[in-house]
C-alpha cells in the first residue's frame, strides 16, 4: 500500500530562527515516553516537578505557576481573558510585532488601551511608560524580549510605578525566559507568560504562565478555554481535593517540558544567561564581518535573538531559502518595517553554541560570497575572549 502522507517530517534541521529552537535529544526522548493519563497520580508527580522547575526558571515564589495547554500566544490570551475585563484601562508598550499583538488582543477584549510606542528596533524609555499610568489603571504591559526586532525592554522601575498607580505589571517573556537575565519577583511582575519553544528548547505547544496573588484578586471567567480558575482546579486543587478535569492536558508535552526545564537547572540559570550573552556577542562580531549589522543598538540587545539588516542588493528570501534547502539551517526573515530587509537569528539554548553558529556563519559566508575564514575567526575570538575573561 502506498503511504497516505506525501513527505517525511523529522528532517534534521538546525533551527536558528525565531523559534522553534533546537530540541536536545533527551527532551525528544522524554516526549516519546509512553503516554500517561492526565489524571494518573504518576502524571501528578510530573506536574509538581514542572511547577517547581518553572518557579525556579521564572524566579518567582508564585504558587500559581503552570504551563498552559497552548502556544505562547495562548499565554497572552490567558492574561487578557482572565486578568482584564471590558472597560479596564491598560497601558501597553509597543515597539514591535508582539507588543502590537497585545494591544490588538486587549482592544478586542474591550479594554481601553493606552499605547506607548517606540520605533521598531529600540527599547521604550521607562519614563514614557510610567508617565502614561493613571490611578485606577488595571495594568502596564510590556514585551521583555521583542523577537520581531531583537530588542530587550528594561523593566527597571516599572513594577513600583505600576503598583503606585494601583496597577499590575504584565510581561511577555516568551523569548527572554532562560536566555536573558530576568527575575520576575525582583522586578515586581504580577503576571507573565512564555513559550516552550524558545530558550527552553522544548517543542512548541506549551505556554509557561505565572501570576502573583494580587493579580488573582480579581479573576474573570468569561473565556471557557482560558479560564484560569478551571486550570487551577486541575493544576492546584484546594487542600487535598482531587484534580478536576477541564481539558486533557498534553501529557507527553508536559513530560518533555519537565526534561527541558531540568536541562536549564542543571546548567544553572546564571550560567545560561551568561552563555547567551557570549553567544550573542560572538555571533554579532562574525556577522558584522559578513557585512550584516545588528538592528538593536548596544545596550538594548536581546541576547536570544540577533536581528541584522540585510545589505542592499541581497535577495534576503533567496538566501534564506538556500540556507534551508542546501544547508538545512533555518533563520527567520524580518517582520513589519523589516520585512524583506532583515534576518532574525535565534541564539536560544542549544542554538547558543559555537558549533551551531559555525555552521551558520560558514554557510552564510558562502551564500554571500564573503570571507568565511575571517568571519569564523571573529566567532572563535568572541567565544575564546569570553573564556579568558571568565
Ligand atoms: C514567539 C513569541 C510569541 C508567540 O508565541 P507562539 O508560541 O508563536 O504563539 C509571543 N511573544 C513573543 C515575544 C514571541 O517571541
Amino acid at each position: 500500500m502506498t503511504s497516505p502522507v506525501t513527505s517525511p517530517a523529522g528532517e534534521r534541521r538546525l533551527l536558528l530562527g525565531s523559534g522553534p529552537s533546537p530540541v536536545p535529544q533527551r527532551v525528544l526522548d522524554a516526549l516519546a515516553r509512553p503516554t500517561l493519563g492526565h489524571l494518573d497520580p504518576r502524571f501528578g508527580e510530573v506536574m509538581e516537578d514542572v511547577a517547581r522547575l518553572l518557579r525556579a526558571t521564572f524566579q518567582t515564589a508564585n504558587d500559581v505557576t503552570l504551563p498552559l495547554s497552548a502556544t505562547g500566544s495562548g499565554g497572552m490570551q490567558m492574561l487578557v481573558d482572565a486578568l482584564v475585563v471590558p472597560g479596564d484601562r491598560v497601558v501597553c508598550g509597543v515597539h514591535g510585532a508582539f507588543g502590537a499583538r497585545m494591544a490588538d488582543a486587549l482592544g478586542r477584549a474591550g479594554a481601553e488601551v493606552e499605547v506607548v510606542e517606540a520605533a521598531w528596533g529600540r527599547a521604550i524609555p521607562v519614563e514614557r511608560l510610567t508617565a502614561a499610568l493613571r490611578p485606577g489603571d488595571r495594568a502596564l504591559f510590556v514585551v521583555h524580549g521583542e523577537t520581531s526586532t531583537g530588542v530587550c525592554q528594561p523593566l527597571d522601575g516599572l513594577g513600583d510605578a505600576a503598583h503606585e498607580a494601583g496597577a499590575l505589571l504584565f510581561v511577555d517573556c516568551v523569548t527572554s525566559l532562560a536566555g536573558q537575565p530576568l527575575d520576575l519577583d525582583a522586578a515586581g511582575v504580577d503576571a507573565a507568560f512564555s513559550g516552550s519553544q524558545k530558550c527552553l528548547n522544548a517543542p512548541p505547544g506549551l505556554a509557561p504562565f505565572t501570576a502573583a496573588p494580587r493579580a488573582l484578586e480579581r479573576l474573570s471567567r468569561r473565556s471557557w478555554y482560558f479560564d484560569l480558575a478551571a486550570y487551577l482546579g486541575y493544576w492546584r486543587p484546594e487542600g487535598d481535593g482531587a484534580r478536576v478535569y477541564h481539558h486533557t492536558a498534553p501529557t507527553n508535552m508536559v513530560v518533555a517540558l519537565r526534561e527541558a526545564l531540568a536541562v536549564v537547572q542543571e546548567e544553572g540559570l546564571e550560567a545560561r544567561w551568561a552563555r547567551h550573552a557570549v553567544a550573542h556577542e560572538a555571533l554579532r562580531r562574525a556577522l558584522e564581518v559578513l557585512g550584516l549589522e545588528r538592528i538593536a543598538p548596544a545596550g538594548e540587545q536581546l541576547h536570544p535573538l540577533l536581528a541584522v539588516r540585510v545589505p542592499d542588493g541581497v535577495d534576503e528570501a533567496a538566501v534564506r531559502g538556500a540556507l534551508l534547502r542546501d544547508h538545512g539551517i533555518e533563520v527567520s526573515g524580518g517582520l513589519g518595517p523589516f520585512a524583506g530587509a532583515a534576518w532574525r537569528v535565534g541564539v536560544m539554548g542549544e542554538g547558543a553554541r559555537p558549533e551551531a553558529q559555525e555552521r551558520l556563519v560558514g554557510a552564510l559566508a558562502g551564500l554571500l560570497g564573503a570571507d568565511a575564514p575571517a568571519a569564523l575567526r571573529a566567532l572563535d575570538e568572541g567565544w575564546r575572549g569570553a573564556e579568558v575573561r571568565s
